[in-house]
């Protein structure tokens, strides 16, 4: 398969990463690919994050908004897709965002980054991963990934679906129930799943999410896209075709791409 497909990037419009949006977009017509959609986080409030590092500011979306627009007129050789990434707060929710506001969104990540407002991938805030513990951490995530995957947030895909293991702590326990469940609960929510190359430049050196997750997901027919989840221009295709064949291997014959005029096309996966 010669395109390249990445469904998750992010910019400079949030304080943790550095490409522009130009400067992402011309890094990835370079790097040959063909549908690419930008998904800077979408705004927390003040609560959950005080110096706008984590997302973009609320103020801003707009701008976003223009700025990928300006792009697509002048890239029509890619399909670039208007995206966010929005996190799933649960019962800690203290935003209201209505179908309006999510609107002008051709794709929607959603994202469990935070258990019961805890940032467990917070390099800041490991330390809690000692108090709590590792088995109950996977249990508790899970419960509020299968909460999200389900609920009625317009989540297009669900990202990284198991980002608890970054850190490369696992539990004493078979998680394969756990995988049964995700699967079944984005089954439900009729979302799709992100193979997400990130994951292994992280401690868990593995991508999201884990063979025997993807099997679970393949199995129960939630479809798949790949996402880069690049923070940064040198990134943007990073592990594209090798997550072609991680999605091969677990069963995947064709992906899954949104595309900006609103459906969903397929593209056939080869070995
Ligand atoms: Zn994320
Ligand atoms: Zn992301």
């Amino acid at each position: 398969m010669t395109e390249l497909i990445t469904t998750h990037t992010h910019t400079n419009f949030c304080g943790h990463a550095t490409g522009s949006i130009h400067d992402m977009v011309n890094a990835a017509q370079a790097a040959g690919i063909t549908t690419m959609a930008i998904t800077e986080h979408y705004p927390l409030t003040p609560h959950f994050d005080p110096h706008d590092y984590i997302s973009m500011h609320k103020d801003r979306v707009n701008e976003y908004i223009q700025t990928i627009d300006n792009e697509r007129r002048a890239h029509s050789s890619m399909d670039i897709l208007t995206g966010c990434e929005l996190d799933w707060l649960g019962d800690s929710e203290d935003r209201t965002i209505s179908n309006e506001d999510l609107k002008p969104f051709d794709v929607i990540l959603g994202s469990v980054h935070f258990v019961d407002q805890w940032a467990f991938d917070d390099p800041e805030q490991r330390h809690h991963w000692d108090d709590v513990g590792v088995d109950e951490i996977w249990k508790r995530y899970f419960e509020i990934w299968c909460e999200a995957a389900s609920s009625d947030r317009p989540f297009t895909i669900m990202s990284h679906p198991d980002l608890v293991k970054k850190f490369g702590y696992r539990p004493t326990y078979d998680p394969q129930p756990l995988y049964d469940q995700a699967a079944e609960a984005a089954m439900a929510g009729h979302r799709l799943i992100e193979l997400n190359t990130s994951g292994a430049y992280y401690a868990c050196k593995e991508v999201f999410p884990a063979p025997n997750l993807l099997k679970a997901f393949c199995h129960a027919g939630v479809p798949a896209t790949v996402g880069t989840d690049a923070h940064q221009v040198e990134t943007v295709a990073r592990d594209i075709k090798s997550a072609y064949k991680d999605l091969y291997e677990a069963g995947y014959r064709e992906l899954t791409v949104p595309t900006h005029s609103g459906d969903f096309r397929k593209i056939p996966l080869d070995d």
